[in-house]
């Protein structure tokens, strides 16, 4: 064990954006491909890094999000739990009415709870509250180097971000299975 933790690097976070049932395969805003496997594999990846973050939405029964999606995650249901429970932050977003509010950093807000330099984010959709997620931290922590674990993120269009970078080369794009070997073995790039 003690070995387990000397092979933690230094200053990583890993965010994970909405992992809540409503957003999984069978749920009221479902993202295809996002399942219980995907959350079970970034839960066992969260333990090889310093700080976990969970996004989570949190909506009233009427918000304005409801207006252009499903209604979803409406806070006290079953469709808003989360499908990850490690040791984490998890900050809430969406739960003022008049608000759309797709990342958990909107205008800088709460950006200083994220301590790791090297930030890995992952989760759904990734063409909504992953992307304003990341382009939150490219704009308001940008001296962070931020990594997108793309086999962990799905998004509502079925794109995913090595068919179309919507970040302009500024977001490290790997795998899972390199952030693995990456973190454990404290790998350059
Ligand atoms: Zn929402």
């Amino acid at each position: 064990m003690v070995y387990h933790l000397a092979m933690k690097a230094i200053g990583t976070t890993l965010i994970v954006v909405d992992m809540q049932y409503d957003f999984l395969e069978g749920g009221a805003l479902a993202v295809a491909g996002a399942t219980i496997e995907m959350a079970q594999k970034i839960e066992r990846l969260s333990t090889l890094f310093d700080q976990v973050i969970l996004t989570a939405d949190d909506h009233p029964e009427d918000h304005i999000s409801f207006e252009t999606f499903a209604a979803h995650c409406v806070q006290n249901t079953e469709g808003a739990k989360l499908a990850i429970t490690s040791r984490a932050t998890v900050l809430y977003k969406g739960r003022n009415r008049e608000t759309e509010e797709f990342s958990a950093f909107a205008q800088g807000r709460r950006i200083n709870f994220i301590e790791g330099n090297d930030v890995y984010v992952c989760g759904v959709a990734g063409d909504y509250c992953v992307r304003q997620t990341i382009e939150d931290i490219l704009q308001y922590a940008p001296e962070k180097r931020v990594f997108a674990i793309v086999d962990m993120i799905r998004s509502i269009d079925g794109l995913s971000y090595i068919d179309r970078d919507p970040f302009s080369g500024k977001v490290r794009f790997v795998t899972s299975e390199q952030v693995q070997k990456r973190i454990a073995f404290r790998q350059e790039e």
